[in-house]
């Protein structure tokens, strides 16, 4: 195809997250095609691994991959939660997996890496949607979904509110043990003044993990660095068990990332529109929320569901496609 010669396709989703490879999969059990672009160059190794809730699961039974996720990744059977400074332990009974793997249940090639999408256009409120990549391609797309997270374009688009910060910065990592851990199936949450750690094993030697803290005037000069980002959350956890700081330590270089926390207010999802012609978001783009419920992940899952449930709907009904 000619460089200048503008590509078309029926549905297109921006990102390459949790809550787009969903999508993609849930339409392609509707029979629908989809690409996903992505403006990594390949396949991110954090974020992607979230501890899923039971709405999540009943969303990863339907896309048809939940007995495979069961078997590459534990069990986790309850929350612990412990704080430091008063002695004190409570823990629930739960059931969640961790894990990315979605991305292979998908037809070859309906990812696409480092395509970020720098702008999207549309001329009248029935045209469909114009995507400008970095390069200067451009792709049209029939159906166009931003889930391309909390600092969305696609949102940009339909003229969202910008999602609020939270003064709370948020470390996510990896840490390997080629021997093993001894860590029990559970996911234990451990505060320490205004740090919380919290601590999830996706196999008996793969262990995910993440530090939420308050967001300091010095923390305006941290980077995106994975060196700094391993060197700052270490200092910041002094005090906690010796474990926890070996874990941090001990976290894959290219795990590291650090998240400024956002969240859309319930309000701002009332009153708000999330669609524009055939445009529309789904996932962080749409309600991205802090970390505590841990419910961002399983909620782009059910997005995912019912997003394909209704377009499947409007094709039939419609022909839309
Ligand atoms: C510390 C922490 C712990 C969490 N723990 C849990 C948990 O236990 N359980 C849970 O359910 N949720 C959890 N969450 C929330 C969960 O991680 C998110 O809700 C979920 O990852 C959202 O997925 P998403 O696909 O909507 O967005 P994202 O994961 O943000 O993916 C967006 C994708 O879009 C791509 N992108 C962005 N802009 C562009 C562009 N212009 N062009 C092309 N690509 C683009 C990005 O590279 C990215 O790959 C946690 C969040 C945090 C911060």
């Amino acid at each position: 195809m000619d460089s200048a010669e503008e590509e078309s396709h029926e549905v297109v989703i921006i990102g390459g997250g949790i809550c787009d490879v969903a999508t993609a999969l849930a339409l392609h059990r509707k029979g629908l095609r989809s690409i996903i672009l992505e403006k990594s160059e390949r396949s991110r190794s954090t974020g992607a691994a979230i501890g899923v809730r039971a709405n999540g699961w009943r969303a990863l039974h339907y896309l048809g991959v939940a007995s495979e996720l069961r078997q590459t990744a534990v069990s986790i059977h309850r929350v612990r939660d412990v704080w430091i400074d008063v002695g004190k332990q409570q823990e629930i009974p739960e059931g969640m997996i961790l894990s990315e793997f979605l991305v292979d249940a998908l037809p070859p090639g309906t990812v696409r890496f480092g395509c970020q999408i720098v702008s999207v256009n549309m001329d009248g409120e029935n045209a469909y949607p114009t995507l400008q990549l970095n390069g200067g391609k451009s792709i049209r797309a029939k159906v166009l979904i931003g889930c391309d997270g909390s600092r969305s374009t696609v949102a940009d688009f339909l003229g969202l509110k910008t999602a609020k910060l939270f003064s709370l910065l948020a470390v996510r990592g990896l840490t390997n043990y080629p021997n093993g851990h001894a860590y029990p199936h559970e996911f234990t949450r451990t505060r320490r003044g205004k740090i919380l750690v919290g601590r999830i094993p996706i196999t008996d030697k793969l262990v995910y993990w993440f530090v939420v803290q308050q967001l300091t005037p010095s923390d305006e000069k941290l980077t995106h660095d994975p060196e700094m980002i391993k060197r700052s959350t270490t200092s910041i956890v002094t005090g906690f068990p010796s474990d926890v700081i070996e874990m941090i330590e001990g976290a894959e270089m290219d795990s590291l990332s650090l998240t400024h926390l956002r969240h859309r207010t319930p309000w701002d999802l009332l009153l708000t529109t999330f669609r524009k012609g055939t445009v529309t978001v789904a996932g962080d783009a749409m309600h991205v929320m802090g970390p505590f419920l841990g419910q961002g992940g399983s909620a782009a899952l059910e997005d995912a569901v019912v997003l394909a449930r209704c377009l499947a709907q409007k094709v039939g009904a419609e022909g839309l496609i």
